[in-house]
């Protein structure tokens, strides 16, 4: 076996193969992928195959779409047998929930470009005679898309990738992976080692263990599941057309034909078990490995899905394969660096990995080579689950993600399992006041405030939270607010150097001044957005940075690894160690005034400042920002501090009507503030100017990271354009199209009703022709079209008065 490589992957499933093709594709050869035993032989090998267009993440129906595309080619690009069917596919919706989800869905299908269409019961009879349609209300119907063969379709990825001239090396499992200190990674295989300067983990099932070797972790249970294969089927005998591939919330599962037979698959809710031992080790020597059959699990969705086709009951069963599939805890693939590690890539975690291996490798292969990808990939970012990820959390969040495959999870909609994992000193105090949290990389953090025990009904149309965040919206504007937003990442960030490495890795100019706070964005070397960092100057050599939550182990990586050997710059992270309490609105000054000597008036403590200051006796470092648009400050104690300086602010705050305000009431306000969030707007897909971001870069810098590519991209394929949308009791969320006439021109990126300005607002990306002020466009809301105006400023208060008071 070769001793050098320059990307080694580890594992011969759809995921690495596809990874191997498409590095190839972007032009680097010099790779070798490694497999312990035959190409296909983890859980590639035991997939039924299926490949559908709908999913429920915009971006992972990108990732979908590019696999349909691919897969009915790979048969005459390599000769290999992929026995491609594109049958399609209907899924069935039972209620009005599904029914809007499936809308919601229906318009990802015109921004990405897949085909897909409602369908009532008279076109679901035509496509499929054999159903029976109890309680069915419509379908989800997409072509192009249908079911392959697994293994054919990855060993015609690497048979692909080795036309291109990539390497395989079979039969040859990775017994240790070990770095040297030149940065390089030593692969030590039952073959002889090989020097590579990047490895990918494409281990499946076996990620854990292979993340294990590098001091790592991946967050994967791996689940039994089962699929049965009938007898011949008389009616599909004698019939040319096959059916579309069946999805079913009634039956939990899918079914369709398998040339003449019937092939079910049940995603049951009881009995769940883990594939291999949960506590750890699975049987290096096992591949193709099925597990013993269960049918008395599944059996009661067995008999749903006979109850929907009666001819799959006129048979026997003739086969039943129960296999294990990787699954991690929110459902999404892990596609990208390994946390504190540099060049050891995770491509792995998926669990409709035939679906999504084609696009999850050409997008992957695009990021190790280029930088970042062309799609957004902070969901599947390996970086989102930390050490709080630990097996009993990934085991409760897997097995729920697993037995809701086909249930319909509406907007705000979100289970307790697992949780909570991370939480602030407040949370109970909060809980007592009504909090209703939401989860944001293991921490809990208030959502909403429920007046009266109410709870959520969840969905895609304005609900009964409606008023409950209009007047968390009205006290914040009218009185004030606090809230608790302790998840923030948070580094210390220090050293006789370290003013130049932030000016170097940041487009926006540190604080020259003490007491200085920027919004400083980190760029690829393309020049594409990775972060948003609001940084303050503490001392002449020291700076506090503050990021997403979510983003907490990918900055770090970021700072971390942007340090030159010799710098004199030191990074703590601590995320853990400080609180964050935001007191916002027009009485802010009044009530934390009462409770600290420190003057807070215009003059002492200017807007987009930072003292460190006593609140309730408390030390803190206090930061005149807001993301609302009013008045008022983050106040960030030692966390232990927390409870004492949130008694003391909600007791002052009596006399000023002070109210808990949660998330929901922070999107509305930022919205019509027009802030751009990380994520949704500034993406990996877009640079600075694309984003409409170019007053936070200071191109007279002598140089930062991403600086040439943003000078020399243009023109500009696309903007980010705010506006106002005349919506009827549907705001938008993100993932809408966005239409001029029949034309699908852009898409929204987030969106939220604005209570202050009385307005249904979004962000919307779309090309630089329609980005005028006042251009009017439509957005595809719910099934109905929606005219959305451009706006030249934010919806409330554009010259800042509020805040600057
Ligand atoms: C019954 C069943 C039905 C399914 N149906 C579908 C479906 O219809 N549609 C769909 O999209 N998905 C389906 N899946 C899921 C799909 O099979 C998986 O998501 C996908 O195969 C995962 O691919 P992978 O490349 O990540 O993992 P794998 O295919 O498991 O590949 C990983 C490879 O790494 C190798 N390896 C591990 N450790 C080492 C080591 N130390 N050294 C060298 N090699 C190593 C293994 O031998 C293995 O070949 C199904 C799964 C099952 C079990």
């Amino acid at each position: 076996m070769q001793s050098n490589a320059r990307i080694v992957i580890v594992g011969g499933g759809i995921m690495g193969a596809s990874l191997l093709y498409h590095l190839a594709l972007e032009g680097c050869t010099d790779t070798l992928l490694i497999e312990k035993n035959e190409l296909t032989s983890g859980s590639t090998w035991h997939a039924a195959g299926q490949c559908p267009s709908i999913t429920g993440s915009y971006n992972l129906a990108k990732i979908h779409a590019y696999g349909n595309q691919l897969y009915p080619k790979l048969e005459a690009l390599t000769g290999q047998y992929v026995s491609w069917h594109p049958c399609g596919g209907l899924r069935l919706a039972t209620n009005e929930q599904e029914l809007a989800w499936m809308k919601h869905i229906h318009g990802y299908s015109k921004s990405i470009g897949f085909e897909m269409e409602i369908v009532g019961l008279d076109t679901i009879k035509a496509l499929n005679p054999f159903l029976t349609t109890d309680g069915v209300i419509a379908a989800a119907r997409t072509t192009g898309d249908g079911h392959g063969d697994p293994a054919g379709l990855c060993n015609a990825l690497a048979k692909a990738a080795r036309n291109l001239g990539a390497t395989v090396a079979r039969h040859n499992r990775v017994l240790d992976i070990k770095l040297r200190g030149s940065g390089e990674w030593e692969v030590i295989t039952e073959q002889g080692t090989v020097i590579a300067e990047m490895v990918v983990n494409a281990a499946g099932c076996y990620a854990r263990e292979v993340a294990a070797m590098v001091g790592g972790d991946a967050p994967i249970t791996n689940m039994q599941h089962h699929y049965v294969v009938t007898h011949p089927i008389p009616a599909f005998i004698d019939r040319s057309e096959e059916i579309p591939v069946m999805r079913d919330p009634y039956t939990s599962g899918y079914f369709r034909q398998e040339q003449k037979s019937g092939l079910i698959g049940i995603y049951e809710s009881t009995g769940l078990r883990e594939a291999w031992a949960p506590e750890g080790f699975p049987d290096w020597e096992a591949s193709n490995e099925l597990f013993p059959d269960d049918l008395d699990r599944i059996a009661p969705w067995l008999e749903r899905a006979m109850e929907r086709m009666p001819i799959f009951g006129e048979v026997g069963i003739r086969r039943v394969i129960n296999g294990a599939i990787p699954h991690t805890p929110d459902g999404a693939p892990l596609l990208g660096p390994a946390a504190n590690l540099r060049n050891f890539w995770m491509c792995c975690g998926t669990s409709f990995g035939i679906a999504q291996g084609g696009g999850c490798g050409k997008y992957l292969a695009q990021w190790m080579l280029h930088g970042d990808a062309e799609i957004n990939m902070a969901e599947f970012d390996p970086r989102r689950f930390g050490p709080f990820a630990d097996k009993a959390y990934v085991r409760d969040k897997v097995f729920l993600d697993y037995r809701l495959t086909f249930t319909t999870r509406l907007p705000g909609d979100e289970e307790m399992a697992g949780r909570p994992k991370k939480t602030s000193p407040l949370y109970e105090k909060l809980r007592a006041h009504g909090a209703v949290h939401t989860e944001t990389f293991g921490w809990e953090r208030p959502k909403w405030f429920s007046p009266d025990g109410r709870v959520e009904l969840c969905g895609y149309r304005r609900n009964n939270v409606f008023d409950v965040v209009r007047a968390e919206v009205s006290a914040v504007a009218e009185r004030v607010g606090v809230l608790d937003l302790t998840g923030f990442a948070k580094y210390d960030i220090s050293g006789a150097d370290a003013e130049g490495y932030l000016n170097r890795i940041c487009a926006n100019h540190m604080p020259r001044k003490v007491g200085g706070i920027a919004l400083a964005h980190t760029l690829s070397p393309q020049g594409r957005i990775l972060g948003e960092m609001t940084v303050t100057r503490l001392a002449p050599d020291r700076f506090y940075a503050l990021s997403a939550a979510a983003a907490e182990l990918r900055d770090l990586d970021l700072l971390s690894q942007g340090v030159r050997p010799g710098e004199n710059v030191r990074i703590d992270n601590v995320t853990e160690r400080r609180g964050v309490l935001v007191v916002s609105g027009p009485r802010s000054r009044e009530l934390l005034s009462s409770l600290t000597d420190a003057d807070l008036g215009n003059d002492a403590f200017r807007w987009l400042t930072a003292r460190e200051i006593h609140v309730a006796g408390i030390p803190l470092r206090a930061l005149r920002v807001s993301y609302v648009g009013e008045l008022g400050w983050e106040l960030h104690p030692e966390v232990d501090a927390l409870p004492a300086l949130y008694d003391a602010v909600w007791e002052a705050g009596r006399d000023f009507g002070l109210a808990n305000y949660g998330l929901y009431a922070v999107n509305s306000m930022r919205m019509e503030k027009g802030y751009k969030a990380w994520s949704s707007e500034l993406t990996n897909e877009l640079n600075m100017l694309e984003a409409d971001m170019g007053r936070f870069i200071d191109f007279d810098k002598a140089d930062f990271i991403g600086k040439a590519p943003t000078l020399a991209q243009a023109p500009r394929p696309l903007k980010i354009v705010y506006t106002e949308v005349d919506a009827a009791d549907t705001d938008a969320r993100g993932g809408e199209p966005v239409l001029v006439g029949e034309r699908c021109i852009g898409v929204t990126t987030s969106g939220a009703y604005g209570h202050r300005v009385r307005k249904s607002l979004a962000f919307a990306c779309v090309p630089p022709e329609f980005a005028a002020p006042g251009t009017t466009v439509e957005v595809l809301l719910q099934g109905e079209r929606r005219s959305a105006t451009v706006l030249a400023t934010p919806a409330y208060d554009p010259d800042n008065l509020r805040m600057r008071v």
